[in-house]
């Protein structure tokens, strides 16, 4: 369980070699939270560039006490650099953006409002994207609409960095991998609230995208492509492993044992050479894979109940308790899996 929020808002952002981006960035982000009137932080995560953006983050810093810089020791990627934000995130609201400008910060107010409405994330949805149509667009619609069909959470734009998040959301969910453009379905799965709101997205005027090229899109795409099976899993089967592990084991159990059965009637009765029967093989892994299935979903029960005991984990998750006052415990006010909104007034 997260401490309270001690701002409104966290702005999160990951910078890896964008030594010229900096200094607009921090100006236009100071242009559109100022007006709002909250008090707020923002945490610049160097992942690790060799450009120069160390040296402006200090600057920044020294300049405006807003600015959190922190910096990795080596190039981590972007999940990484949003995790490292939200850990040490202080604010009500975390909210992620992109370094290059391409995501514009005069969008925050109007996304913290919709969150504010009664939303646990607001995504940014890039409806006019100012990127390459063929390396670029295309395959995130593909990969978006695939994402939407398998995780059953309709957003458009799952790469927009662009997103608000309440303080229960990023300290609560871990990211692995690419898994940042997944927090809303791994989030929805727990029961958050999220909503989408279209957002301006700009050119890079300034350094290189770290993700253009083939073999960079080709590269992103086998990852997410994985992350997205893992999700899948987690979201579905996660505390239940057998459930899925089991079906595919009986499964091909079954129909090992059955092709089997009809060869061994074979030979019996009708005298037939197994030995040329390819089909033979097929029985015997098929029972060899059944038995197998079912053993990873038992291993993977243990594996469940070590994960959730080892960190006393709970298996569901609450959103608000009402219940009166008790003061006659025993000093113990651990509340045990209740994230920080249910203490809020509500
Ligand atoms: N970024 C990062 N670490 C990386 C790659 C990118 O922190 O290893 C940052 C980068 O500085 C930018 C954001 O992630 O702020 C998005 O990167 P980029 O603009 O290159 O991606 P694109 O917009 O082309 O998808
Ligand atoms: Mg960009």
């Amino acid at each position: 369980m997260s401490e309270p929020a001690t701002l409104d808002l966290s702005i999160v952002v990951p910078i890896y070699n964008e030594v010229d981006n900096v200094d607009p960035l921090i100006e236009q982000l100071t242009a559109a939270l100022g007006p709002t009137g909250r008090s707020y932080e923002i945490i610049c995560v160097d992942d690790g560039s060799n450009d120069g953006s160390w040296k402006k983050l200090e600057a920044a810093q020294a300049a405006d006490p807003h600015v959190v810089a922190v910096q990795f020791r080596r190039n981590y990627g972007q999940t990484a650099a949003f995790s490292a934000g939200f850990d040490m995130s202080r604010g009500e609201w975390s909210i992620t953006i992109d370094a290059d400008l391409q995501n514009d910060p005069a969008d925050i107010p109007k996304l913290l409002a919709k969150a504010e409405e009664g939303f646990d994330i607001v995504s940014g949805w890039r409806v006019k994207r100012k990127d390459a149509m063929i390396m670029r667009k295309l395959p995130s619609k593909a990969a978006n609409w695939l994402i939407r069909k398998v995780t059953g959470v309709g957003l458009h734009d799952y790469g927009c960095s662009l997103k608000v998040y309440h303080r229960d959301v990023v300290k609560n969910i871990r990211l692995y991998g690419e898994l940042h453009r997944f927090v809303p379905a791994v989030a929805n799965s727990v029961g958050i609230r999220w909503a989408e709101m279209e957002v301006n997205h700009r050119a890079r005027v300034a350094g290189e995208s770290k993700y253009a090229g083939f073999t960079k899109t080709i590269k992103r795409a086998t990852k997410v492509f994985l992350d997205l099976l893992t999700v899948r899993f987690l979201v579905s089967y996660a505390t239940r492993p057998i459930h899925i592990f089991g079906v595919l084991g009986l499964g091909a159990f079954a129909v090992g044992t059955g092709l089997g059965v009809y060869l061994t009637i074979l030979k019996i009765f009708f005298g037939a050479n197994l030995s040329e029967r390819p089909l033979l093989m097929l029985a015997v892994l098929l029972v060899i894979l059944g038995v197998q299935f079912i053993t990873f979903g038992l291993l993977g029960e243990l594996v469940i109940r070590t994960y959730h005991e080892s960190q006393q984990k709970p298996i569901y998750n609450i959103r608000k308790i009402l219940a009166e006052a008790d003061d006659t415990g025993d000093g113990d006010d651990d509340t045990g899996p209740v994230s920080s909104r249910e203490k809020r007034a509500s």
